[in-house]
């Protein structure tokens, strides 16, 4: 076992405390999985928010080395990480503010979302550069959120075929996010699609044809095969999880890549009528064992979550009482236990058949969350299974963690 994919790392005891494992193996996996579902369509890798809590460039290079032909980010910074890491791969970030550094994004060749005023921005930091900037035009089809409505669209078409001409820019891409792909039956998803054949339309009588037009998130590279066009967008998926609340990650062939566990703190015995933690929201109903588990909201397990499934030893037990900042209690029952104080405890993933998803059904939220928010005092162990199908299989496929010494394959 390594720290941070360093084989050479000597031991880190925090590790043994608690640790997110990583299986580099898992996200070439499903990354193969999902590529092989929407060709011939071209799949970017979304590794945003330290790629969905995995380690952005832990999760960039196993998703290059399965054959992802893109990486996306929402940040440039995010983007920067990954050049600074030698990753080679093209890029997108797509959310920018006024404080975002347009011109370092050109000088490392980071593609660019652009839905509404930043095109200015872009083209004086590329006027400035003597380069021309690589875009993707945004079109807000229904989303409501970043995007350029469609009534601003034939304006932004206008701007962009003029710096254009002018060598500024060059557009890449036209692409939009959809907001109900999840629950497939919606016609949302119908109204969305037909606003972006339009604004693709509007698009051709600029003379602007880019080579990548893209929409499909993980759900829509699932459920909507008319979403795929040239390139799908898929984040959750890569690392093993279900968009959907009624299907599991094992129903879309898809494997968990992060196994959240660590150790039994303390183990005791307790009468009828004990108060379980701050608040004291829960008293037992009869005399039984607890266990204390050494995580909590600090580390980015939800505060609110009750009766959360934790598995000890190989059977599964429920959380009882509030979750505190660095701990919380499981109910191991009224017969005597065999838990001991040091067993391994799995949060979610690995053999537990936990999902994260569970853990956001007890805290009213989603996967989504429950993975991007693990906190920094979790130490992230990257651990190679070697189980993928070996087929394009990188260097790594036998089991050697992913070392920051190792070439980039991009
Ligand atoms: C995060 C993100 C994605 C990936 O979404 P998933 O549901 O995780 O597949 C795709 N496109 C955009 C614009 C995003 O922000």
């Amino acid at each position: 076992m390594s720290i941070h994919g360093d084989p050479r790392a000597t031991f880190h005891p925090e590790a043994a405390e608690r640790a997110a494992v990583i299986d580099p193996a898992a996200i070439r996996h499903n990354v193969r999985t999902i590529a092989s579902y929407v060709q011939p369509a071209k799949v970017l890798v979304a590794v945003k928010a330290e790629g969905y809590g995995h380690g952005a460039v832990t999760a960039a290079r196993a998703a290059l080395e399965a054959g992802a032909d893109w990486l996306g980010t929402a940040h440039v910074s995010e983007a920067l990480v990954l050049r600074r890491a030698g990753i080679q791969a093209p890029i997108l970030a797509w959310l920018h503010t006024r404080g975002t550094d347009f011109a370092a994004a050109l000088g490392e060749h980071i593609d660019l979302g652009i839905s509404g005023w930043e095109i200015h921005h872009v083209a004086r930091a590329a006027e400035s550069l003597q380069k021309p900037a690589r875009v993707h035009l945004k079109i807000d089809t229904g989303l409501g959120r970043n995007g350029c409505t469609i009534e601003e669209w034939p304006e932004l078409l206008r701007l962009a075929a003029q710096y254009q001409e002018r060598g500024l820019l060059s557009v890449e891409g036209i692409f939009t996010h959809l907001a109900v792909a999840d629950e497939p039956d919606r016609r949302e998803t119908d109204e969305q699609l037909a606003v972006y054949r339009r604004a693709l339309e509007l698009a051709e009588e600029h003379r602007i044809v880019p080579d990548l037009r893209h929409v499909a998130n993980t759900p829509g590279a699932f459920s909507r095969p008319d979403a795929h066009f040239d390139m799908v967008r898929v984040g959750v998926g890569v690392y093993g999880h279900s968009p959907f609340a009624d299907r599991t990650a094992e129903d879309l062939g898809l494997r968990p890549a992060m196994e959240l566990r660590t150790t039994v703190a303390n183990v005791k015995r307790v009468p009828t009528g004990q108060g379980i933690s701050y608040g004291l929201t829960h008293r037992v109903d009869r005399p039984t064992s607890l266990a204390l588990i050494p995580m909590g909201y600090a580390d980015g397990i939800p505060r609110v979550a009750v009766h959360a499934p934790v598995w000890i030893q190989g059977r599964r037990y429920q959380s009882v009482g509030r979750v505190a900042m660095d701990q919380f209690v499981v109910d191991l029952g009224e017969e005597e236990t065999d838990v001991q104080v040091g067993d391994e405890v799995v949060i979610f993933g690995g053999d537990s058949g936990i999902e994260a998803a569970d853990w956001g059904s007890a805290a009213g939220t989603i996967n989504y969350e429950i993975i991007t928010r693990i906190g920094e005092r979790v130490p992230r162990i990257v651990q190679d299974s070697g189980l993928d199908s070996g087929q394009n299989a990188g260097p790594d496929a036998a089991g050697t963690p992913d070392g920051g010494e190792r070439r980039d394959l991009a």
